[in-house]
């Protein structure tokens, strides 16, 4: 048996060092964070394609309680998040918690002693909690395209950049057109020979205000830090508001995308490659992308838009589905990430001896984007339906760790009540909460607009994407309540059964 720690959290990303912080802000330093890479900063770390940058603006897309003055730009690169998590690290004394290169292979749950066995590539533990901040999009996803095996050049997906691989003077193929290949287009298209870009579906795009922040406004928020939560507050306020309109009023997004067209017209005059350009289901649908200068890169000359996907590669020929083809040297994958089939869930076995994965088998569903039934504690940092399309991740993630504590907490008040115990979610009330979860969800633009995209599983359910306000879900994950749990004891306890279920309410 490995070592024995109160809680065992699965990833170093916003996540996972979120979850670290709480925890040691709550006073509890006996953890570890389990992290298959070698170092912390999640998708941030993954993600160095050429031109990476991140659509929230950067003193929104931060932790509230680790504002940086120091941000250079409104929307800033990757380099700087990754180094802002890097620093979350130090400051924060999580380094000596850090089991960098150990990947999580499998986590079982002993019901006879309360606890999660956790084998490692390095080593097992067990935890009497487990926090999976493995993330939405940590696992790149490359679609099965017939003879890519035998394509004779290189290969390789947005998030495991080549950085090996000289694009000057080569003919490249981007496949896909998601928030990631649009950001790749615009960097690669002047070294590329031929750029050649196949669009399954087009994406709405806006134009990115993006500007240097001005060495007076760093001055500024360094020498009077509530200037940068006022501006914080601001950037939040704006997307609380514009919610609505995906949750309530999909139809007053034509304003919305008027301004789209407007963004496409200007930088590409040719109405033939416009119209392949334009969508045709309802803005928000997808996630809205923004970006001033992909159309700009669309419209030079040594760029190639086939309005069709990928389906085949014969040699260095790219087939697609209407059976356009084109030469490419470097095929570069923006295919996006398992996001509704979460692979960690494979690896975890619950109470009755199923994985998470079979339990999701049907969609991933949670109590209140945390807990699951037949999973003792256990809880998902981005769970289900804890997704934005329109604001900032760490405000959800920053609900999810109030969430956790009080979980904690709660452990702790029962175990001095009783001895140890566990919690874990009542089916009905993980059914209630999806219930009210899918039925706000019918009304929203993710569901109504038109189009099919990774928020939607393969069943046509939205699992990922939250259908309300930050606020609403900040309210309902700021205390766990009892009546919603199952409290369990260990075999052999005076107040239960075998391996007792207690009613607490
Ligand atoms: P994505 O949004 O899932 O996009 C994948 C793209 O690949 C889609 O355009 C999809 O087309 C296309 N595709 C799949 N199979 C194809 C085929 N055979 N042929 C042609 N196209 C194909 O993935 P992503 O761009 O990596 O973005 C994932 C998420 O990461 C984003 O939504 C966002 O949350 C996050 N992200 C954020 C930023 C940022 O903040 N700037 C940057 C990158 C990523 P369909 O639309 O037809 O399915």
């Amino acid at each position: 048996m490995g070592r024995h720690v109160r809680v065992a959290v699965i990833g170093s990303g916003f996540g996972g060092l979120g979850a670290a912080v709480r925890l040691r802000r709550e006073g509890i330093t006996d953890f570890v964070v389990l992290e298959r890479a070698d170092s912390v900063g999640g998708t941030w770390r993954d993600n160095s394609y050429p031109g990476c940058a991140c659509d929230v603006p950067s003193h929104l897309y931060s932790f509230s309680f680790a504002p940086n003055p120091d941000w250079p730009r409104t929307f800033s690169g990757q380099p700087h998040i990754r180094a802002y998590l890097e620093r979350i690290a130090d400051t924060f004394g999580l380094r000596p918690h850090l089991r960098l290169g150990h990947e999580v292979l499998l986590v079982r749950w002993d019901s006879d002693a309360l606890h999660w066995e956790i084998e490692t590539s390095r080593g097992a533990f067990t935890a009497e909690m487990v926090v999976s901040a493995t993330g939405p999009l940590s696992d790149p996803k490359i679609p099965g395209i017939p003879g890519l095996d035998r394509f004779p050049g290189k290969v390789f997906h947005s998030a495991r950049w080549d950085h090996g691989c000289d694009l000057r003077g080569k003919r490249v193929a981007v496949i896909g057109t998601g928030a990631s290949a649009i950001q790749i287009v615009p960097v690669i298209q002047p070294e590329a020979a031929r750029l050649t870009l196949f669009q399954r579906t087009p994406p709405w795009v806006m134009p990115r205000a993006d500007r240097e922040i001005s060495a007076a406004e760093r001055g500024l928020h360094r020498a009077l830090p509530f200037t940068g939560a006022l501006r914080r507050t601001l950037l939040w306020g704006i997307r609380e508001a514009q919610v609505q309109a995906f949750t309530k009023w999909p139809n007053t997004l034509g304003l919305v995308e008027s301004l789209a067209r407007a963004n496409m017209a200007k930088a590409v005059k040719d109405p033939e490659l416009r119209a392949r350009l334009t969508p045709s289901y309802r803005i928000g649908c997808k996630r809205i992308l923004i970006s001033s200068t992909y159309y700009p890169a669309l419209a030079r000359p040594n760029v190639d838009v086939v309005a069709s996907g990928l389906a085949g590669v014969r040699g260095s020929t790219l087939v697609a589905a209407d059976g356009t083809e084109a030469e490419a040297d470097v095929i570069i994958f923006g295919t996006g990430f398992h996001v509704t089939d979460m692979p960690i869930a494979e690896r975890v076995v619950g109470a009755d001896g199923t994985t998470l994965a079979e339990a999701w088998k049907d969609g991933m569903e949670s109590l209140r984007g945390a807990t699951a039934a037949g999973f003792p504690n256990w809880m998902t940092v981005i769970g289900p339906n804890t997704g934005l399309g329109n604001s900032s991740m760490i405000l959800m993630i920053e609900a999810q760790l109030n969430y956790l504590a009080d979980y904690l907490r709660r452990l702790d008040a029962l175990g001095t009540a009783g001895g140890r115990a566990a919690l874990v979610a009542r089916p009905s009330a993980v059914r209630a909460w999806n219930d009210r979860v899918q039925e706000r969800m019918k009304r929203t633009v993710w569901n109504t607009g038109g189009c099919t995209s990774w928020y939607l599983d393969e069943n046509g359910r939205n699992t990922t994407i939250w259908p309300g306000t930050t606020t609403e879900f900040r309210r309902a994950t700021r205390q766990v309540d009892l009546a919603e749990y199952e409290v369990i004891r260990p075999a052999g306890h005076a107040k239960g059964r075998t391996a007792g279920k207690e009613t607490v309410r």
